[in-house]
């Protein structure tokens, strides 16, 4: 389970091979809630995300330093079931819709690719890597933010 938190430099990636959330489908399902946000995504993309068992949805994350997550789901014999990301609900309602979109593409990134975390900084102090451990600023998503959103592509 990879998470993404909110505060300074702490770094979460912790990973659980069972996981209980038993009333998920096995099919993709994501909420219409985030369709503005990943419309750019081609459709070979989307016929990858359509057959990878994904469910992505709002919801209430208990641990206020967990912004969202993904969960992966394996059977007995170590072969990915489900893949799940959850955004928290009250963090959803706070962000800028730049911001919205990045981290629900950091977690895609999480949850299809098994992209792993990147602290690396530019230049600038901005994380060169959407993969950052921590939530993007504003003030970097808004200087960098063409070049966040296409390192899905
Ligand atoms: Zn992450």
């Amino acid at each position: 389970m990879s998470f993404l938190i909110r505060n300074r430099s702490m770094i979460y990636l912790l990973s659980f091979l069972f996981i209980t959330y038993t009333s998920i489908p096995a099919t993709t399902h994501i909420d219409p809630v985030f369709e503005p946000y990943i419309r750019f995504i081609p459709n070979s993309m989307f016929n990858l995300i359509d057959d990878s068992h994904l469910v992505v949805k709002l919801g209430i994350i208990k641990d206020k330093e967990v912004v969202a997550f993904c969960a992966k789901e394996y059977n007995l014999l170590g072969t990915l079931t489900r893949r799940l990301i959850v955004f928290d609900k009250d963090y959803w309602d706070g962000f800028s819709y730049t911001k919205r979109q990045l981290t629900l593409i950091h977690e895609f990134q999480h949850c299809l690719f098994d992209k792993k975390h990147d602290e690396t900084l530019r230049l600038d102090g901005c994380p060169r890597s959407l993969m950052y451990p921590t939530v993007l600023s504003q003030a970097c998503i808004d200087r960098h933010y063409e070049d966040y959103l296409l390192q899905l592509l």
